[in-house]
């Protein structure tokens, strides 16, 4: 009688589990390494990063409006209770939930 899983096919079915877990765990683990965005960095000043959208002048910035930030961002990917998350626009960087930049256009 055949066995109802074999060893090879058990192998693979481990293998194609564990690679499963990596996609789900990489993200998350990749975006905590990611360096923070520096506001001196010449897109992120193109684009008026501030890490705190609190020190954001509504008067240089009339887009602006209060309670706007990276974390409320449809750019924003990562976990919501992260406080340094990557964006869309800033590849291979994290910008700080608590930041604002020209382009934030609301979650939906
Ligand atoms: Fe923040 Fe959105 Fe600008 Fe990215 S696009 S820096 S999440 S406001």
């Amino acid at each position: 009688m055949k066995p109802v899983l074999s060893r090879r096919d058990a192998i693979k079915n481990l293998a194609m589990a564990a690679g499963v877990v990596a996609l789900k765990v990489a993200p998350d683990a990749r975006a905590a390494e990611l360096p923070h965005l520096n506001p001196t960095d010449p897109v992120a000043m193109a684009l008026a990063y501030h890490e705190n959208a609190q020190t954001v002048s509504a008067k240089d910035f009339p887009t602006y409006k209060a309670g706007q930030k990276c974390a409320t961002c449809a750019q924003v990917k990562g976990a919501d209770s992260d406080a340094w998350r990557p964006c869309n626009l800033f590849p291979q960087k994290a910008v700080n939930a608590n930041g604002w930049c020209k382009v934030w256009v609301k979650k939906s």
